[in-house]
């Protein structure tokens, strides 16, 4: 990650404004239909983000609930969505990357999906590329393993 850039976001309304305390433990690029749809674009950009490095610099969010294993964090106001966590993986978040102020800070680590790819759009052979999904275990690099790690131990069991 270019460490001159500034991770921060926040709301369309404006109401809710944050920073990322520690770059992203990674970011993926979904090429599958569902990703397409939701971005209306080629493929959608995850942002993966220890839920403690969030730190809001103002507004709050409200949380609510979307499944048995999934939570919603979204603005107060306007009700945009910016992050989302998910019981199976603890201690992680992920940052809907359309609430970051610049969004070409963003290293694309591996490129997912790539059966549903758009045929037009080649993509860099130095990134890996997976048909389906991937192993976080086996992809993400070691450090953002150890973070992970590090961070469910400080929260303690949930
Ligand atoms: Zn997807
Ligand atoms: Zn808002």
């Amino acid at each position: 990650m270019n460490r001159n850039c500034r991770f921060s976001g926040g709301c369309n309304c404006g109401a809710i404004g944050f920073v990322l305390r520690n770059p992203p433990l990674f970011v993926h690029a979904c090429h599958c239909c569902d990703c397409q749809k939701a971005s209306g674009s080629a493929f959608r950009i995850t942002t993966i983000v220890l839920e403690n490095d969030i730190t809001f610099v103002q507004g709050n969010v409200a949380s609510r609930k979307k499944s048995e294993q999934r939570t919603e964090f979204v603005c107060k106001s306007c009700e945009g969505l910016i992050y989302l966590t998910a019981t199976n993986h603890p201690a992680t978040a992920l940052l809907n990357s359309k609430t970051l102020d610049e969004l070409r800070v963003l290293e694309i680590g591996a490129h997912i999906w790539t059966l549903d790819k758009h045929a037009w759009l080649e993509l860099p052979a130095d990134v890996p590329q997976f048909e389906k999904g991937y192993d976080r275990n086996k992809v993400w690099p070691q450090r953002s393993l150890e973070r992970v790690l590090r961070a469910v131990n400080d929260n303690g069991p949930t």
